[in-house]
């Protein structure tokens, strides 16, 4: 199959930059980058690599806690979104969280439980960029701001530093 995902995660960053940066910052990133926001349909699915680009773009241009901070914009700005399921609770996003990735990833695996007072998510084959484990960081804070949960957010473990998976703990607080 191939490794595609929806548009609206590739949009939510492309706000993100033109948030961040303005018209001038999404216009250098599209000169970049050769995407073309007015191209990009939400409800569609296009390469990995577009977002591959962004990320790359936002690192290499402003470094990788802005690559976080896209991450977290962007997961809030997806918890408003109509493929998604109202975010009421943390619980309920945790149980429907392989649906959720599902609605917006053509590849990968993700698997997330609670642990006493943390929660752990485990992600496989979903991250291929040491930029992708950052914007997974800021997306869990962001999903955990927008569930009103208190947690601070740690990879633990990682395929950039020996591990054969990413592995996230929310240790709620
Ligand atoms: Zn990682």
């Amino acid at each position: 199959m191939a490794e595609e995902l929806r548009g609206s995660v590739i949009n939510g960053y492309l706000k993100y930059v033109k948030k961040s940066w303005g018209a001038e910052g999404l216009a250098a990133l599209e000169e970049e980058t050769g995407l073309d926001h007015r191209k990009i349909k939400d409800g569609q699915f296009y390469p990995r690599e577009a977002i591959n680009k962004v990320l790359l773009w936002i690192s290499s241009n402003h470094g990788m806690d802005r690559v976080k901070r896209g991450g977290k914009a962007t997961a809030q700005d997806l918890g408003l979104f109509k493929y998604l399921v109202r975010w009421s609770s943390l619980e309920h996003m945790i149980s429907r969280a392989v649906n959720i990735y599902g609605e917006l990833y053509k590849y990968g695996k993700i698997r997330a439980w609670y642990e006493e007072d943390r929660v752990r998510i485990e992600m496989e084959d979903a991250n291929r960029l040491r930029e992708d484990c950052y914007a997974w960081l800021g997306a869990f804070e962001g999903i955990a701001e927008l569930t009103h949960t208190k947690a601070d957010v740690k990879e633990e473990e990682c395929i950039f530093r020996g591990g054969d998976k990413c592995v996230y703990y929310l240790y709620l607080k």
